[in-house]
C-alpha cells in the first residue's frame, strides 16, 4: 500500500473546486510513453497549470501499470527539477471497469480513479460506483462516475449507440454515490472519428466536415440541478486539420477524421465542466510529426530523431490546449 500524498501527488478536490469558481478547465492528458509524459510535464511547468495524467485500458496493456504509475512518480520529480515549485500532478485510472482493478490502482499510489459502469443499468451504475467511492475515499483519493453513454471508439471503451446524460438522475445519482465527479454525455465522442459524414455539414469554402454542435441545454440542464459540482467532458479532442493534412500529405490516409470545435470546448470549459479529457489530438501531433520525418528524411533510424520532433510537437499542442482553450495556465505556480 502506497499513498499518493507520500510520492507528491495531489487528488481532484481541491483543484475541482477552484476550476469550477474560476470558469476553467484542469487537462486530463492520456500518456504511454516517455516522450508523451515529458512534452506533458514540460509544457504544464512552463505555464504553470495543474496537471492530470490518465491511464487508459490501452495504457495499461501495452506499457504496464506500475511502469506508468513510477513514471509518474518521476514526473513529479523531473516538474520541480524543471522549476515548478509546486507541481500539482493528478495520477488517474482513466475508465475503470470494475471495484478490483480501481481497488489495485488506490493501493499503488493513483490520486484519482474513474470507474466507469455507464453501460450497466442505473442502479447497477450506482452500486459499483458506491463500492468504489467507500474504498478510495478511506484513502482519500477521489473517484469520477460516469451517467449517459458516449459514442465512439477509444482503446478498448467503445459504444455502437450513445444516449445523453438524463438531467432528471444526476441529484440521485451523486447523493447516492458519492462521487466526486461526474461524466456525462451532451455530444462528445472518443477517437478520431467522433461523427459520421452524414451526421455533419460540409463547410462549403474548405470542404470540411462541420459537425453537431454538443448539447449545452443538456449541460445547463445539469448544472442547475447540481450547482458546483465538477463536471467532465470526455471524447473531447478537436482534430486538428493541420495535423490531419500534414498525416495525409506525408503517406497518411485519414479522410474525413472530425472533432470537438475548440469554441465549444472553451464556452464548456467556463462552465461546471472542469475536467477536459484528450487524448486523440496527442495521437495526431506524434503522427504527423513522425511521418514528415520518415518523408523527409528517408536514411533516418535514430529513434531519437522522429521521437523527439514528435515529443515537441505534442508539447506545443498541449500549452496550446492550456493556454487557448482550458484557461489552466497560472492556476498551480
Ligand atoms: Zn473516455
Amino acid at each position: 500500500m502506497v499513498s499518493y500524498k507520500e510520492i507528491g501527488l495531489v487528488n481532484t478536490r481541491e483543484m475541482f473546486a477552484k476550476a469550477v469558481a474560476g470558469g476553467y478547465a484542469i487537462p486530463a492528458f492520456n500518456f504511454n510513453n516517455m516522450e508523451q509524459l515529458q512534452a506533458i510535464i514540460q509544457a504544464s511547468a512552463e505555464t504553470k497549470s495543474p496537471v492530470i495524467l490518465q491511464v487508459s485500458k490501452g495504457a495499461r496493456n501495452y506499457a504496464n501499470q506500475t511502469l506508468l504509475r513510477y513514471m509518474a512518480e518521476g514526473a513529479v520529480q523531473y516538474a520541480k527539477e524543471l522549476g515548478w515549485e509546486h507541481p500539482q500532478i493528478v495520477l488517474h485510472l482513466d475508465h475503470g471497469d470494475s471495484f478490483e482493478l480501481c481497488k489495485s490502482c488506490v493501493d499503488m499510489g493513483f490520486s484519482s480513479v474513474m470507474i466507469d459502469a455507464s453501460s450497466l443499468p442505473y442502479e447497477e451504475n450506482i452500486a459499483l460506483t458506491k463500492q468504489v467511492v467507500d474504498y478510495a475515499h478511506k484513502y482519500d483519493v477521489t473517484v469520477e462516475a460516469e451517467l449517459g453513454v458516449l459514442a465512439g471508439v477509444e482503446d478498448e471503451v467503445s459504444a455502437e449507440e450513445s444516449h445523453y446524460t438524463r438531467p432528471e438522475e444526476v441529484i440521485d445519482f451523486a447523493t447516492r454515490t458519492g462521487c466526486d465527479s461526474l461524466a456525462i454525455s451532451i455530444g462528445t465522442s472518443h477517437g478520431a472519428y467522433k461523427f459520421k459524414p452524414e451526421q455533419c455539414t460540409r463547410d462549403p469554402k474548405t470542404g470540411r466536415l462541420v459537425p453537431p454542435p454538443l448539447a449545452f441545454d443538456v449541460l445547463h440542464e445539469i448544472e442547475k440541478k447540481l450547482p458546483g459540482f465538477p463536471i467532465v467532458l470526455h471524447g473531447s479532442s478537436s482534430v486538428p486539420q493541420e495535423y490531419v493534412d500534414i498525416i495525409n500529405a506525408n503517406g497518411g490516409k485519414l479522410p474525413d477524421a472530425v472533432g470537438i470545435p475548440e469554441e465549444q470546448l472553451r464556452e464548456a470549459a467556463k462552465s461546471a465542466v472542469c475536467k477536459i479529457n484528450i487524448d486523440s489530438d496527442s495521437r495526431l501531433a506524434m503522427t504527423a510529426a513522425v511521418r514528415k520525418v520518415f518523408n523527409e528524411k528517408p536514411g533516418e533510424f535514430d529513434p531519437r530523431k522522429y521521437l523527439g520532433p514528435a515529443r515537441d510537437e505534442m508539447k506545443k499542442l498541449y500549452i496550446h490546449k492550456i493556454v487557448n482553450v482550458l484557461g489552466s495556465n497560472g492556476k498551480a505556480e
